[in-house]
This record gives structure tokens, C-alpha cells and sequence, in this order.
């Protein structure tokens, strides 16, 4: 019987697992497919606290994984497959293996979305990517594209012009929802060229040629036209990871886990949730570490009561 086992191991769950762990809780940390969460795809951080001159974010990473070990964090290669939060005490299954817990801090985060046709799946990593920072380095020279129209799209646009010759920005709509400022550094780029009103209906390419070309498609006229490329990064947004939450724990529209005001409680008595998983807003990784020290506060409080 764990007193807290904390689902997810970005900035979220190894801050609540700093904050547990200090406070003589033991935690258990199943740590998921991707060990750090999404800033081990990044490269330089250079807008969390502390840090003057930026850090690495796998860097930033492994130093608050080996922090949160320091006071006692048990940390375990797994991914959770389910769990049943039904009653107490909770189940966690992982692997052949289940966990059982008085407490719950999910802190899963999210991940990207795609654009929903075949041929992106078909070409996953053999010229499509959903990670600039991860795969930019193999479009030296080459000519790419980058779909999507907020500051994730711009911010990888104007990332891979170190890299690529000519990147074209694909956005489906008329305005764009990036901040100005990104905005303006992208439009002022010369090797950016956007192309509004435009979807790619497909693909072109395959796994033995990797991507040659999009077929594309205006949405006000229909035309539709073909654009040689070599690569294309989607920057469309993220999916928060709750599939396994899911009938269990109260969810918004958009698959968030609700939690209260100025709180990291969820539905379920005893179960927090802190980070992208509960955050459609900010998504920044020190709001992610925020919330995750109040979840290990509100667990810790939870379990003396
Ligand atoms: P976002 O703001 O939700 O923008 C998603 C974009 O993708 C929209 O332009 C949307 O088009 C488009 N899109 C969505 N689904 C699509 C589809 N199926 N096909 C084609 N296009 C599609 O997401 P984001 O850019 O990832 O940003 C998320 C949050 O993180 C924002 O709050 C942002 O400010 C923040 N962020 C900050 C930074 C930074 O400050 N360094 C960097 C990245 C992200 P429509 O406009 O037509 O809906």
C-alpha cells in the first residue's frame, strides 16, 4: 500500500514528487513512455526561473528527476494501462503488475495532435514529425513544411529556417491565433513563406522514399495544388493523455481532467491532477510544476485528514 503514486513524469509529477518525497510520503512514480515528458524533445529552456543563461530541457529534466530521487522518490520504468479509482484504496496497474494507493497525483500531460489522414500516419518518421526540436537537424538543407497557425507553429517554423532552406507555414485559416510577437518574428523571416486558407489532404511519399511532396487544397476556392517538400512538421496542438481516466474521472470537452478552483483536486476524493493534463490554458512547464507542488501539498493534506 503506497501512501502516493504519481502517474506522469514532467515537470508536474517530479515537482509533486520533490514536495511527497520531502514530506516523508514515500511516492511512487510510474514514470510513462516518455521519461520527462515533453521538455526532453525540447532543446534550450530558456524561460523557466533560475536558469540566467537558459538550460537544456532534458538537462532541466534529469537534475529534477535526480532531485525528487534524493529524498526518497521511488521511480519505476512503466506505463499505466489502466487504473480503477472506483473506490479506495485505488488501483494502479502497470505492466503485470498493479499498485494500490491511498492517494492519486496524475500528471500524464499531453501530446500532439494530428491532422487526422492516413498518409501522416503512414509517414510518421520517415519525413513527417510533430517535433522540431527532435527532428530538425535531418532537414539540412532541405525544403519543409509546417502546419498550424499558433505559436507552436510559429515557434517551429522559425526554429527549422536553422536548418532548412525554405519552410513553408501551412494554416487553415485566414487570422492566426500566435501571439504578435511570434507572429511577426515568423512573417519576418525569409525563408518563411505562409500560405493561409490551405490543408494538406495528403502526403506524398513513402517509407522506402520518405516524404516527396503535400498535396494541398485551398479551402475558399478548392483548388488544389502540389508542393514539393522533403519534410513536414504538424504544430497543431496537443491531446491531453486521460484515455485511461476516461468514465472514471470528470473530464471537460476537450478531455481536460476538470479540477476545482485554485486547486489540483479532481471529482474523485483523494485523486489530484497537476500539469498539461488539467491545463489547457498556460501549458508552460514551471504552471506545470506549480501545480504539481500543490497537488503534493493537497495530498499530503488529504492523507492526515
Ligand atoms: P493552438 O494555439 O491551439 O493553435 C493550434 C493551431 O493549429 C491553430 O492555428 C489551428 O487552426 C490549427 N489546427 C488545429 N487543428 C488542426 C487541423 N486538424 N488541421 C490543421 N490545422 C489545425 O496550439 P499551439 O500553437 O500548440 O499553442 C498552445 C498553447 O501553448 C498556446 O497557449 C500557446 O500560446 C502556447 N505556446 C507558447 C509558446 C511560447 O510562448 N514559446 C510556444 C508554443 C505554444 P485554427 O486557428 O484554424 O483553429
Amino acid at each position: 500500500m503506497r501512501n502516493v503514486v504519481i502517474i506522469g513524469s514532467g515537470p508536474a509529477g517530479l515537482t509533486a514528487a520533490v514536495y511527497s518525497a520531502r514530506a516523508n510520503l514515500s511516492p511512487l512514480m510510474i514514470e510513462g513512455r516518455e521519461p520527462g515528458g515533453q521538455l526532453t524533445l525540447t532543446t534550450l529552456v530558456e524561460n523557466y526561473p533560475g536558469f540566467a543563461d537558459g538550460i537544456m530541457g532534458p538537462q532541466l529534466m534529469e537534475d529534477m528527476r535526480k532531485q525528487a530521487q534524493r529524498f526518497g522518490t521511488e521511480i519505476i520504468h512503466g506505463f499505466v494501462h489502466k487504473v480503477d479509482l472506483k473506490q479506495s484504496p485505488f488501483k494502479v496497474y502497470y505492466g503485470d503488475h498493479v499498485v494500490e494507493t491511498k492517494t492519486v497525483i496524475i500528471s500524464t500531460g499531453s501530446s500532439a495532435k494530428l491532422i487526422g489522414i492516413e498518409s501522416e500516419l503512414r509517414l510518421m518518421g520517415h519525413g513527417v514529425s510533430t517535433c522540431a526540436t527532435c527532428d530538425g537537424f535531418f532537414f539540412r538543407g532541405k525544403k519543409i513544411a509546417v502546419v498550424g497557425g499558433g505559436d507552436s507553429a510559429m515557434e517551429e517554423a522559425t526554429f527549422l529556417t536553422k536548418f532548412a532552406t525554405e519552410v513553408n507555414l501551412l494554416h487553415r485559416s485566414e487570422a492566426f491565433r500566435a501571439s504578435k510577437i511570434m507572429f511577426d518574428r515568423a512573417k519576418s523571416n525569409p525563408k518563411i513563406k505562409m500560405h493561409m486558407n490551405t490543408v494538406v489532404d495528403e502526403v506524398v511519399g513513402s517509407p522506402a522514399t520518405g516524404v516527396t511532396g503535400l498535396k494541398l487544397r485551398d479551402v475558399k476556392n478548392n483548388n488544389v495544388s502540389v508542393l514539393g517538400v522533403d519534410g513536414i512538421f504538424i504544430a497543431i496542438g496537443h491531446n491531453p493523455n486521460t484515455e485511461i481516466f476516461k468514465g472514471q474521472i470528470d473530464l471537460d470537452e476537450r478531455g481536460y481532467i476538470k479540477t476545482q478552483a485554485n486547486s489540483t483536486r479532481t471529482n474523485i476524493p483523494g485523486v489530484f491532477a497537476c500539469g498539461d493534463v488539467q491545463d489547457p490554458v498556460f501549458r508552460q512547464a514551471v504552471t506545470a510544476a506549480g501545480t504539481g507542488c500543490m497537488s503534493a501539498l493537497e495530498a499530503e493534506r488529504w492523507l492526515e485528514h
